[in-house]
């Protein structure tokens, strides 16, 4: 399983890819960049830059993005017009920002806070930071508090579990989840992520329900079985920080996976901050769109 190298985008952190079924193209981001990314297959053909950090950008039913920045749930679209606010879950807090977000199965789109100190480094990461849903008529709902740093989130095919990362917690938690209510319950770890693997951060599914974790100063993807937290298969990249996966492709048999070149040695990884494919031997879940 050798990864290839197909968009050498070097971006600072290259973050949440998208996978768009109706026109085959990827979508990712630059969170310090504060860039998104559209690539055709061959080329970068639209780019849409923001004046805050980005987080997360995902896709609408109607068009265009939602985005989650350090001040909110944004709208944007890459005719060059401004992003506008949705929602700001967190009014007043300045030493917050968005981090991963995801569209559940239902069309809304979840999205994880964390303080701004882990991209500093000055500061203590405390568990201040939380893990909101937008529906479609707008509305917020808090999903879950006491939260340090939201990443990596996937469903189950049928949807009645949800998987989180809390990066600063080394671990992706399982919960009961009930689509029609919108409700978490029963939160319990279901995968260790041993220090020396790297820590846990983005995060998708497969079609027989295993995690492809990305592992940030790991220089790996690991494909985890929830059920027992045993790791089944460990893929390398050449980039220290591995940072985000999504399935892709005519029949989501490719994973397509994010890296960063923030604090990475160029001259050993010349291309940390590209865009990697593999074929992972599974199909995946399709990246979903916001329906509001
Ligand atoms: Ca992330």
């Amino acid at each position: 399983m050798k990864p290839e190298l197909v968009v050498s985008s070097g971006c600072t952190i290259g973050e949440g890819p998208v996978w768009d079924e109706r026109t085959e193209k990827l979508y990712f981001i630059d969170i310090l960049g504060r860039k998104l990314f559209c690539w055709n297959g061959r080329e970068i053909e639209g780019t849409i830059t923001f004046d805050q950090s980005l987080g997360f950008a995902v896709l609408r039913e109607s068009g265009g993005v939602v985005a989650g920045l350090q001040t909110g749930f944004y709208f944007a679209d890459f005719d060059g017009s401004s992003a506008r606010q949705v929602a700001d879950p967190e009014p007043g807090r300045e030493d917050g920002r968005f981090n991963d977000g995801k569209v559940d199965p239902a069309g809304r789109v979840w999205g994880g806070t964390m303080p701004v100190c882990l991209d500093t480094g000055y500061g203590e990461a405390g568990p201040d930071s939380a893990l909101y849903c937008l529906d479609e008529t707008l509305k917020v709902k808090t999903m879950l508090t006491g939260v340090i740093q939201g990443n990596g989130m996937a469903w189950s095919a049928d949807a009645k579990k949800f998987y989180f990362i809390d990066t600063q917690r080394f671990c992706v938690q399982e919960f009961d989840y009930d689509l029609g209510e919108n409700q978490l319950s029963n939160g319990r770890v279901c995968v260790e992520i041993p220090r020396e693997m790297g820590i846990p951060d983005g995060m998708t599914i497969d079609d027989e329900g295993m995690l492809w974790v990305a592992l940030w100063g790991g220089s790996a993807v690991g494909r985890y079985n929830p059920t027992d937290g045993t790791l089944l298969e460990r893929v390398e990249f050449p980039a220290m920080n591995v940072t985000s996966c999504c399935f892709g492709g005519k029949k989501l048999d490719e994973l397509y996976i994010t890296t960063a070149s923030l604090g990475t040695d160029l001259g050993r990884y010349p291309h940390a901050g590209g865009v990697f494919r593999i074929k992972p031997g599974v199909t995946g879940c399709p990246s979903y769109r916001f329906k509001g």
